[in-house]
């Protein structure tokens, strides 16, 4: 029995979620076992607002459609991959009070009324919510935007938590494709020092509640770069920083010997 890491708080938290690679809900992992195992630690929620790093604009776009397409944003992996769907239903009217709520923020938001769901976020929730019941609002990251930037739009988001709104950023704590493919690495190759020297050096400053060093990103971090050659998978992190308050490091492990796939929970 996995032990309730909120025992005494209705509000929800915000998360940060590690996806791994797109065959993750297939792979026998201690991240499959955790994602699959955390509905139950949580208050369940009445939506899922999931910024993706696998959703790119320059300003925020939020997803309105009704029924969000299951998209296969990935290629060459099995045949088994592509034949997976995940039914869960859009949430309109939560879509435009967030497009209000970010505007009121300053943020030029839209409706992207045809946005369906990335792997990004299909792959996590299938684990977590595999019934499907819970409604899904995609939200975009601006690959070219600051931390802080996204650390915004989590904090104007962050009062729908006391609504029953699970706020979910969905990236990588490192996310080094370059060197995945250079090397050899299988899915339960022993994780490199270099990795978890700096997953806990992240967490380290997360538990600290050092928000000011995280922001500055992973072009100031120690190993920043060297894990984060681009920013993408690791700008849902700082939204949800942003959306929630002090972090708790829920799941820590490492798949194909570099790929971390911690978990944050932000309350
Ligand atoms: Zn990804």
């Amino acid at each position: 029995m996995t032990r309730n890491p909120f025992p005494h708080n209705d509000a929800m938290p915000a998360l940060f979620l590690s996806h791994g690679a797109p065959t993750l809900v297939f792979d026998d992992c201690p991240a499959r076992d955790f994602l699959g195992n955390i509905a139950r630690a949580l208050p369940r929620p009445r939506a899922i607002v999931v910024m993706s790093a696998h959703f790119e604009a320059e300003t925020p776009l939020v997803g309105g459609a009704r029924d969000p397409e299951t998209i296969h944003d990935f290629r060459g992996f099995p045949d088994a991959l592509y034949r997976l769907h995940y039914p869960a239903k859009g949430d309109p009217d939560l879509a435009d009070d967030i497009v209000g709520r970010l505007r009121d923020g300053g943020f030029e938001a839209a409706i992207d009324a045809e946005r369906g769901m990335d792997h990004g976020i299909w792959n996590p929730l299938m684990l977590a919510y595999p019934d499907a019941d819970i409604p899904i609002v995609p939200l975009s990251i601006a690959p070219e935007a600051s931390p802080a930037h996204h650390f915004g739009i989590g904090r104007a988001l962050a009062p729908l938590r006391a609504d029953g709104v699970l706020l979910v950023g969905s990236g990588s704590i490192t996310h080094n494709l370059g060197r995945f493919a250079k090397a050899d690495y299988s899915l339960t190759s022993a994780a490199e020092p270099f990795v978890v020297e700096f997953t806990d050096w992240i967490a380290e400053r997360a538990v600290a509640g050092d928000a000011k060093t995280l922001l500055e990103g992973p072009e100031a971090w120690p190993l920043g770069r060297e894990h984060h050659p681009a920013d993408d998978h690791i700008l849902p992190f700082f939204f949800a920083l942003g959306a929630g308050g002090r972090a708790q490091r829920l799941h820590a492990s490492v798949n194909f010997g570099i790929l971390s796939m911690d978990a944050y929970a932000f309350r």
